[in-house]
């Protein structure tokens, strides 16, 4: 044993310290064995941040156009709401990364508000986005939320899904993303405030503001009410990045308004056959979502504003094929692992299309419409000895024809 006269780490004596404890070839005194314990506690806190499954490093960090290329192989279209999520997702990384730093120009989170007709990508964005992200993301409705004591979900039951996701990791999940819907439900019932409480709608709203900011939120672990027992857990909102998305329809009559009188107002008339009457979402712009019902309070939690466009003809019929995994190429697959060849005629596609813009099902159509035309094939041909096959426009036709006979 070493002779217990100085601590091997300072060089300080035994006098000089409160406690000096002898190691096989040295000793070490109170203070830096304390400080061995810091350090080492660190480290180890680093390192179980490292391994953590939402590790993220500064070299994996995808760049906002990376992040919209990825996004170009699964949606269609809809360029400006890509870019828009790119930017914000990308500065929510650096904001998260920055959060580790100790540094006084602090960088604030700007969540996002996606508007578009439904069916047209906002939650495939979200989910795809979601695909690429290594923070705990989760999607959820806002129409089931109501304010705290009505039937409905509180509010809080946000975050507890996040919590869920992040298997409980509550500093993964303060880093989150959550993906809110149908926020356009929650608008402001009427402009009269309330001779009915408005439980669903601004009560909502009210709610939704202690999460968009940043604020510390007990949230039951198990979802539900909460009640006295419950133990809570508290969860700091401020990283937590929000999207909301929404059709809002009739918001168009709101944006004409406005460009009207703005139009009259400030240019004298000049600007009136610049403005693309056909989509008039793309000027949307803050006041709108306010005169929608949106209290001014949520407006200002959510800086970011965007659109998605109607998807047109030539959209739908990209959306078939183009997407990485897009509804033809998941047929194809499909029977090429019983070994058989799909092809389809290229007019099928277009009778898609055309079937979906018809029956006024947009994208969310495609779907169904291929699945009709290939149950009975997908039936059949298992079982046969098929090598190929391929699917013709009248044969297509015909299917389609059959199940609508069936239907009625
Ligand atoms: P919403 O805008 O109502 O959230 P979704 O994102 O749920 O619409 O779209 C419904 C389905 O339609 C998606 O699962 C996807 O298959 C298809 N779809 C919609 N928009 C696009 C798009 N821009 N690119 C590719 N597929 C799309």
């Amino acid at each position: 044993m070493a002779k217990a006269d100085k601590c091997s780490f300072c060089g300080r004596g035994e006098n000089e310290v409160r406690l000096l404890m002898p190691g096989r070839d040295g000793c070490i005194c109170d203070e830096c064995a304390e400080q061995a314990y810091l350090l080492s506690e660190e480290y180890l806190h680093k390192r179980r941040k490292k391994d953590s499954k939402w590790a993220i490093s500064s070299e994996e960090l995808p760049k906002p156009d990376e992040i919209k290329a990825f996004l170009d192989q699964y949606v269609i279209g809809q360029d400006d709401a890509k870019r828009y999520l790119s930017v914000s997702v990308y500065n929510h990384y650096k904001r998260i990364m920055q959060a580790s730093t100790d540094d006084d120009v602090e960088i604030e989170k700007s969540n996002i508000i996606l508007v578009g007709p439904t069916g047209t990508g906002k939650t495939l964005l979200a989910k795809t986005i979601a695909r690429l992200l290594k923070v705990p993301f989760t999607i959820v409705d806002a129409t089931v939320l109501t304010e705290a004591g009505y039937v409905g979900e509180d509010i809080e039951s946000i975050l507890t899904r996040l919590l869920q996701v992040a298997d409980y990791d509550v500093e993964a999940a303060e880093r989150g993303i959550v993906f809110i819907d149908e926020i356009d439900k929650i608008a402001r019932k009427s402009d009269n405030p309330s001779i009915t409480r408005d439980v669903s709608g601004e009560g909502v709203q009210q709610g939704l503001l202690k999460l968009l900011e940043g604020s510390i939120v007990n949230v039951p672990p198990q979802g539900g009410r909460k009640h006295p027992e419950q133990k809570m857990i508290a969860v700091n909102t401020k990283n937590i990045l929000y999207i909301c998305g929404g059709a809002f329809d009739g918001i168009e009559r709101k944006i004409a308004m406005r460009l009207n009188t703005h139009v009259v107002g400030f240019n004298g008339g000049g600007n009136n056959n610049r403005i693309d009457r056909e989509n008039l979402l793309q000027y949307i712009a803050p006041q709108d979502l306010k005169s929608f019902g949106l209290i001014p309070e949520i407006i200002g939690r959510l800086p970011i504003l965007t659109y998605l466009q109607p998807l047109d003809r030539e959209a739908l019929r990209r959306i078939l094929v183009e997407p990485k995994n897009s509804i033809v190429k998941q047929y194809v697959k499909l029977f090429e692992m019983d070994g058989v060849k799909l092809t389809f005629d290229d007019d099928v596609l277009d009778y898609v299309v055309d079937k979906a813009i018809e029956f006024k099902l947009g994208a969310r159509g495609l779907r169904s419409i291929v699945e009709t035309i290939m149950m009975d094939a997908m039936y059949e041909t298992p079982s046969s000895a098929k090598k190929k096959l391929h699917i013709t426009r009248s044969y297509a036709e015909k299917k389609l024809e059959k199940a609508k006979l069936l239907a009625v």
